[in-house]
């Protein structure tokens, strides 16, 4: 289930972007604030015209109103883009937890919010702690039978 990072091709992502897409996911949990659960997650996101952002966690004494790595991503993404067409123009996701032994995966809602935007076949690749593990599955691996805005068309 877990391979080497060495092994791992991601359709789209060039041996150069899949490195340096690992160092900036392992590096986004600096970023986290996350003094309640001390859970770091970091996240990043390589769009088709080679930017790459990054997030991480934020949490809240009222803890509902945390905000995942993922989530903090896409909002950075959405809300920085002058030209909206460039919305749904995403190559990979990666995200890393703290974890040496597992891989972090994405929480329910966060598939369903990296699914607002991105295609069905979106590589999201997740990390354990150090970067040497990996799994990579596509969004329709994370969350088949899904639902999103193709749905609200009439
Ligand atoms: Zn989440």
């Amino acid at each position: 289930m877990y391979r080497e990072n060495k092994n791992v091709v991601v359709p789209g992502v060039t041996p150069e972007q899949f490195k340096e897409l690992r160092e900036k996911a392992l590096e986004a949990r600096n970023l986290s604030y996350s003094p309640y659960s001390n859970f770091r997650v970091g996240c990043c996101l390589l769009t088709e015209d080679g930017t790459f952002v990054n997030g991480a966690n934020v949490e809240n004494a009222s803890y509902g109103g945390a905000i995942c790595a993922e989530r903090t991503t896409i909002v950075k993404l959405i809300t920085s883009l002058n030209n909206p067409s460039k919305r749904r123009q995403w190559r990979c996701l990666a995200i890393s937890g703290d974890s040496m032994d597992t891989c972090i995966t994405p929480c329910g809602i966060c598939r369903q919010f990296i699914r607002e935007f991105a295609p069905l076949s979106l590589p999201i690749v997740m990390f354990n702690g150090d970067g040497t593990k990996c799994l990579m599955k596509t969004l329709e691996e994370l969350l088949p039978l899904s639902f999103g805005p193709d749905d609200l068309i009439h």
